[in-house]
């Protein structure tokens, strides 16, 4: 599948704020937005005015990026939210969040959401009992997320759950550390979703 490989911190950098895609240090002082708060490159520092599309691009590319998505596979979850009742921008975000590799993250199995998705994609995790290493699975209300019991003893795995014992809970998410698993309480709302996007923009880009 398909990848970015770029610096990731370029990325956060020319989106101007953090998408946490390295883990632990992006809660350190060593976090590129902290020390280089501006976009990369030679005219990185210039200041422009931006137009029109190219803040609703900007905010399309940063939801994008945030999910580790390529423009194919965004595209296809508004297309989705666009068939569902509600918001469409809620709806898109709704998408995202229902990822396995999102809620992997969400729940503190994952330092970061690129980490989440290699550890799916390495067959660690359950849904419902049943092993599943598709990063784009979309959970439900209901269902359980669980480490499976041959990966409880891999070092990364018991490093990860250690780092983020004291993680605080989501409201839409029961996590049982002890039993190394989670459940779906319900689909997050917007308002719990702390992504600082202006979904209505995306929506309006691809509307044109
Ligand atoms: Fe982004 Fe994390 Fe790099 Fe900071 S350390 S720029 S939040 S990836």
């Amino acid at each position: 599948m398909a990848r970015y490989t770029d610096a990731v911190c370029r990325i956060c950098r020319r989106e101007g704020d953090k998408l946490f895609l390295k883990g632990d240090r992006c809660y350190t002082d060593k976090c590129a937005i902290a020390r280089r708060g501006y976009a990369p490159g030679q005219h990185g520092q210039g200041r422009k005015k931006a137009s029109e599309y190219a803040t609703q691009l900007r905010e399309k590319q940063k939801a994008k990026k945030y999910y580790g998505l390529l423009e194919k596979q965004f595209h296809h979850y508004f297309e989705l939210a666009e068939k569902m009742p509600g918001i469409q921008g809620e709806n898109l975000l709704k998408l995202l969040e229902s990822r396995l590799d999102n809620v992997v993250y969400r729940a503190g199995f994952a330092m970061s959401r690129p980490e989440a998705r290699q550890l799916v994609s390495h067959a660690h995790f359950t849904v419902n009992g049943k092993k599943v290493n598709i990063p784009s699975y979309l959970v439900k209300a209901g269902d359980v997320i669980a480490i499976r019991e041959s990966s409880m003893g891999s070092d990364k795995v018991k490093g990860v759950l250690e780092a983020n014992a004291s993680r605080p809970a989501l409201n839409w998410l029961s996590v049982d550390r002890a039993k190394a698993q989670a459940t779906v309480v319900a689909l997050p709302e917007r308002s719990e979703i702390d992504l600082q996007v202006a979904e209505h923009l995306i929506v309006e880009l691809y509307s044109k």
